[in-house]
C-alpha cells in the first residue's frame, strides 16, 4: 500500500473480523445446517422444537432461558406455552469447538437422496474460513444482520394486527395447534354446527382501530431519507398496505 503523507509504501496487514450476513447464508459460512429440528447453532442436538400438527411449521421453543436469570418471564406460564424454564442456557461453542467437530470433514459436493439420512449431520462442511491461520481464536465469527430480523418480524406483526391474508401469523390451523397443544383455552375455536368462530385475541383490532391505525400510518413524520414515503404506500379507501 502507498501511504500518500508519509510519501513511502508499507505493508497492510489485514484480518477478517466477522462476517455479517442473515441466518441462512450463516448456514452457507459456517456450515451448520440451519434448517430442520436442530437448527440452532448453540443447542446444536439439544434444539428444543415443536412440529406443528395444522400449521406444519417446525417452531423452535424453550429460549426464555437464553434470557438473564431469573428473568420474570422465566417463571410465567400462561403467557407462554403453559412451562416455566429455568434450567441454564447452554453455552455457544468456542471456534476451537467448531473446528473440532469439522475439521476431519470430507465434504462431497453433491446431492444427498433424502432417504439417505445415515449420511445427514448437522454439521454439513468445514468451513473455508478455517483457511485463515486465526479463525479458530475467534470468539464472534458470525454476525447475524439484525435489518433482516426486523423486517420479518415487523412484517409478521403488522400482518397479524391487520389481519392481512397470507401474512397472518394467525387463523384456524395457528387456533388447532394451540388445542393440540392444550393451551390458551379461551383462544380456541368454537363451531355452533354451521361455522367456525375464532375468539377475538388481545391483538384484535376492530374496524375503527384498524382505520385509526392506518390514518396514523398515513400522517407519520420521519426525518428526510428516513424511509420510503409511507404516504403512498397507504390506501384508506379499501384498508390496505
Ligand atoms: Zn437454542
Amino acid at each position: 500500500m502507498f501511504d500518500g503523507f508519509q510519501n513511502e509504501t508499507f505493508q497492510m496487514r489485514a484480518i477478517l473480523f466477522c462476517t455479517i450476513n442473515d441466518f441462512p447464508t450463516y448456514g452457507n459460512l459456517s456450515g451448520y445446517s440451519v434448517k430442520g429440528h436442530c437448527a440452532c447453532p448453540i443447542c446444536e442436538e439439544d434444539t428444543s422444537y415443536i412440529q406443528l400438527k395444522h400449521g406444519r411449521k417446525i417452531v423452535y421453543t424453550r429460549h426464555r432461558h437464553f434470557l438473564k436469570p431469573h428473568h420474570p418471564y422465566c417463571g410465567l406460564k400462561i403467557a407462554f406455552n403453559g412451562s416455566q424454564e429455568h434450567e441454564n442456557a447452554l453455552v455457544p461453542l468456542t471456534g476451537e469447538q467448531v473446528f473440532q467437530r469439522v475439521q476431519h470433514m470430507n465434504t462431497i459436493y453433491e446431492k444427498i437422496q433424502k432417504m439417505d439420512k445415515s449420511k445427514a449431520c448437522i454439521w454439513k462442511k468445514r468451513s473455508i474460513l478455517f483457511d485463515l491461520p486465526y479463525w479458530a481464536d475467534l470468539d464472534v465469527r458470525h454476525c447475524i444482520d439484525v435489518m433482516h430480523v426486523e423486517k420479518n418480524v415487523c412484517d409478521s406483526v403488522i400482518g397479524t394486527l391487520l389481519n392481512i391474508q397470507g401474512k397472518t401469523k394467525d387463523g384456524l390451523n395457528t387456533r388447532q395447534d394451540l388445542v393440540e397443544m392444550g393451551i390458551l383455552a379461551s383462544l380456541h375455536p368454537r363451531s355452533d354446527g354451521k361455522k367456525i368462530y375464532l375468539p377475538p385475541a388481545c391483538h384484535t383490532l376492530s374496524i375503527k382501530e384498524k382505520i385509526n391505525f392506518y390514518q396514523c400510518l398515513r400522517w407519520v413524520k420521519v426525518p428526510q431519507g428516513y424511509s420510503s414515503n409511507i404516504k403512498s404506500l397507504v390506501h384508506l379507501k379499501d384498508l390496505k398496505l
